[in-house]
């Protein structure tokens, strides 16, 4: 569903972060990005986003090559992928409810949808009761609950996540994990860049580690680095 077909990215200052990146993601899949800091990591998620351009190389989500389509076409792909930051990036001045409406209303849905919608997502990650409080009343991990089902409020086919545990404790990041875990249980693909080690390891899901723009490691049940 997802594939990378010789992918560089050079930027215009002439720093390489990709060469030649040749991935395949199928669908159902829960794959973690591990790399170092620089090492392409955020390039490889903003290229699949369509947010940057890739220097040469395909890149497919569903079969559609992104690098070919038109950006009319751009809505397309931010409804079938949601994302999922580590600085959670909530609107400050919406409730907790309006956070997750307002990702329904950019993409034309009726207000009767969601209606139906926003509240039941809002019960599986847990924070019904939390509706109508603004981001600034909540902990760190509510605050990314919240940006998970904005993501997910579109029943996108992939979740992309860049490092969404990196603000929170170790107790608060299993419980993010746990929600992350039973999205990609229900049939979202989900794409995760992290370098929280224990994490990965205890996971045992597929690991792709890059090193300096280069995919250097690509295992089914994985573990975050190899000690020597
Ligand atoms: P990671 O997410 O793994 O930390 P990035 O994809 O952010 O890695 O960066 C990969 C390389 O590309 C790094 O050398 C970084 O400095 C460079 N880079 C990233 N974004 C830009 C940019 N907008 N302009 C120039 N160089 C960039
Ligand atoms: P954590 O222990 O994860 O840091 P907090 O102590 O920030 O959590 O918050 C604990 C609980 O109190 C959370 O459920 C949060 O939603 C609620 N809370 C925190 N600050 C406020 C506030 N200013 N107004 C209302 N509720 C708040």
């Amino acid at each position: 569903m997802i594939r990378y077909v010789n992918v560089s990215k050079e930027y215009g200052n002439g720093s390489k972060a990709l060469s030649n990146i040749n991935i395949n993601i199928d669908k159902g899949e829960f794959v973690f990005i591990v790399g170092s800091s620089g090492a392409g990591k955020s390039t490889l998620m903003k290229l699949l986003l369509k947010e940057i351009e890739p220097t040469s190389g395909k890149i497919y989500l569903n079969k559609l090559d992104i690098t070919k389509i038109k950006n009319r076409r751009i809505p397309y792909i931010r409804r079938n992928i949601g994302v999922v930051f580590q600085d959670f990036r909530l609107l400050p001045n919406k409730t907790v409810y309006e956070n997750v409406a307002f990702a329904m209303e950019i993409v034309g849905a009726s207000p009767r949808e969601i209606r139906r919608q926003v509240p039941m997502i809002l019960s599986m990650v847990g924070l019904s009761n939390k509706a109508h409080n603004y981001p600034n009343q909540l902990s760190g991990g509510e605050h990314q609950r919240v940006s998970i089902a904005r993501a997910i409020v579109n029943s996108p086919s992939v979740l992309i996540a860049d490092e969404p545990t990196g603000n929170l404790d170790p107790d608060t990041a299993w419980e993010i994990m746990k929600l992350i875990k039973e999205i990609n249980r229900r049939g979202t693909t989900v794409v995760m860049a992290t370098h929280a080690k224990e994490i990965v390891n205890m996971m045992k899901r597929r690991v792709i580690a890059l090193e300096a723009g280069k995919v250097v490691r690509d295992e089914q049940k994985g573990v975050y680095d190899h000690e020597i």
